[in-house]
Order: C-alpha cells, then structure tokens, then sequence
C-alpha cells in the first residue's frame, strides 16, 4: 500500500467528513484507483490502529527476553 499526500481537491472518503483529503492511498483498484482522508480522519485511524497494535508489538520483544533469561538463569 502505498500513502501520498494528496495534492488534489477531493473530499475525505470517512463516512459523514466533509473535510478536503489529505493523504491519499493507493488501493491499485480494489475499490476505486485511490482512497482519500483528511488529518482528522488519519488521526483518528491511527488512534484505533494504535491500540490494537502497539501493544503486541510491544509486548513481543519483552516476552522473548524473558524466555532468554529464564533459560540462561536453568
Ligand atoms: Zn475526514
């Protein structure tokens, strides 16, 4: 996937947002040639993706460093 800011005036494709996009993504079709949204919408996004994905990708590492220690500790 690739992500622009997008030089075009089109509107944010959130549901409900009138605001003009700003970063457009390439779909390369799937459901039209780009999708398009606004700071906002982006930040909001970016919020719920955080959430279900920082943790774990915080957590991974941890995880493996403790099975090193308990190994290296046996
Ligand atoms: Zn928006």
């Amino acid at each position: 996937m690739k992500m622009q800011i997008c030089n075009k005036q089109l509107k944010c494709d959130f549901e409900g947002c009138k605001n003009f996009g700003k970063y457009s993504f390439s779909t390369k079709g799937f459901v039209r040639h780009e999708i398009v949204f606004c700071e906002k919408c982006m930040r909001e996004m970016f919020d719920c993706f955080s959430k279900e994905l920082v943790p774990k990708a915080i957590n991974a590492p941890f995880k493996t460093n403790k099975l090193k220690r308990r190994n290296y500790e046996s």
